[in-house]
């Protein structure tokens, strides 16, 4: 496999270092750390505001195994995870990247304190953007609805998603 460039690191070196990523970062693509080191770039009150990588590459189906998608919380100086879903949106936009990059947001991430976001460049440009929101599975009294010890998560439309959260989660 290809591996990416120190040039593509460098460039994205004011912000992220590999190590950050975890282990397979030489995996990761520049089209998705390009992208990623832009948003950093552009979160309002930069300097006061961060990016903390969840996980890049890993070994298995799916975007992370072709090192095109990463999973990361925002912290904003001021505003919740509502407002940073706010700011992903209008950054795909400005760029006219909404086509070439899907946006899952996972609020209920850390019990709902640490909520965040799965980034992934398409390999292809895709018909209309690619979108979803996850929670964790509840049975009718609210309990988390476990599997081997593990929650469940189940995806569901962006947009129902973002209403979950709306007055609901706050990081
Ligand atoms: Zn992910």
């Amino acid at each position: 496999m290809l591996k990416t460039s120190k040039i593509i690191w460098n460039a994205i070196a004011p912000f992220f270092t590999p190590e950050e990523f975890g282990d397979g970062w030489e995996e990761l693509r520049p089209e998705i750390l390009i992208p990623l080191f832009r948003l950093r770039l552009d979160l309002p009150d930069a300097g006061d505001s961060k990016i903390i990588i969840n996980c890049g590459y890993e070994d298995r189906s799916g975007g992370h195994g072709k090192g095109l998608a990463v999973d990361f919380r925002i912290i904003l100086k001021y505003g919740n995870f509502y407002a940073a879903c706010g700011v992903v949106e209008s950054f795909l936009k400005k760029y006219g990247l909404e086509h070439l990059v899907a946006l899952g947001i996972y609020p209920e991430w850390g019990d709902g304190k640490r909520p965040g976001f799965h980034l992934e460049a398409e390999e292809i440009r895709r018909e209309s953007p690619r979108r979803w929101g996850a929670r964790y599975k509840r049975d009718t009294d609210g309990a988390l609805f476990l599997r081997d010890g593990k929650a469940v998560q189940e995806y569901i439309a962006y947009e129902s998603c973002l209403k979950n959260i709306n007055g609901g989660y706050r990081i």
